[in-house]
């Protein structure tokens, strides 16, 4: 069961608008281009789940702060006074295995996930003690892309490649898992600590006015359309939304660019490019958040 879906995280979102309305650096770029592959990663990562029929609670990319640190966890599966962190990496390529460390042909290391999910499941077994819960914690890296080979790899427990997913999975099906109260207690009081308006320090610099207006398509992020009444056709990939939609989700899009910046009327008439009329951003305002007045103006909130 899932209690808490996948959605891209503020960064990645940032990144995505950022790109396609006014550029980015080759360092921003390329931290897009990871946050891409990762989240692909990601949602493979969630089909294969989800294909296994877990009878457990599933908790998606949950972030935790706690005073020092910030702890992303890709995938939480609870089930039977067990708790199982999956680390999910998209990595591509052939790596060697050597003191602890992979390192590319080139000579690169990466950062050892099996150290770095290790962390994590120390923190929540904290977490877990100090909210009294009992139960037991796990931790797997997930090598999500069949196009990753680690040489010399010394026999883990704690890793596993794709096409082993299937195996692992059956293996928690068939070893009879229960749920109980408790373990869906524990997986709404994790999704409630969950911080999503978390905004990374190394964010591109943007402003209102350097940012192209317009409504992007949410499928090929193109600004060309047509319109019918109520309908909004992408002329670039064929995606068609209703307008009062697609005002909508470029809404949100500005408050997760500028949380700062109240939402008016005159706000998104300007930032969808002049496209719609006042009246109809209006409508959609009012249907979809709440109405308030600072002085002689009005604002929406969600
Ligand atoms: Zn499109």
């Amino acid at each position: 069961m899932l209690i808490k879906p996948r959605v891209k995280s503020i960064n990645h979102f940032v990144l995505e608008s950022v790109n396609y309305r006014m550029g980015l650096s080759v360092e921003d770029n390329r931290r897009y281009q990871n946050q891409m592959k990762g989240f692909q990663g990601e949602q493979l990562f969630d089909q294969l789940i989800n294909h296994s029929q877990q009878n457990g609670y599933v908790v998606n990319d949950l972030f935790l702060s706690s005073k020092e640190t910030h702890y992303q966890m890709d995938s939480i599966l609870i089930l039977n006074k067990q708790l199982i962190i999956y680390e999910v990496k998209n990595y591509t390529g052939e790596y060697c295995y050597k003191n602890g460390s992979l390192f590319s042909k080139n000579g690169y290391s990466l950062q050892n996930p099996v150290d770095q999910v290790n962390r994590k499941k120390a923190y929540l077994n904290n977490w877990l003690l100090n909210n009294g819960y009992l139960h037991k914690t796990k931790a797997y890296v997930v090598f999500i892309n069949s196009d990753f080979y680690i040489y010399n790899l010394p026999l883990t427990k704690s890793i596993l490649f794709v096409g082993q997913l299937e195996r692992h999975f059956k293996t928690l099906t068939n070893a009879n898992q229960s749920v109980n109260a408790q373990d869906k207690k524990l997986a709404q009081a994790l999704a409630n600590q969950h911080n999503g308006n978390y905004r990374p320090d190394n964010l591109p610099s943007y402003g209102f006015d350097s940012l192209k207006k317009g409504i992007l398509c949410p499928e090929c992020f193109s600004f060309a359309h047509t319109d019918t009444r109520e309908k909004r056709i992408c002329t670039t990939c064929g995606h068609i939304e209703k307008i009062a939609d697609a005002i909508y989700r470029s809404v949100l899009e500005f408050q997760v660019l500028f949380p700062e910046v109240p939402i008016s009327v005159q706000k998104i008439f300007e930032w969808c490019r002049g496209k719609y009329t006042k009246p109809r951003i209006r409508r959609v305002l009012s249907q979809k958040m709440t109405k308030y007045s600072n002085g002689p103006m009005t604002y929406y909130k969600n």
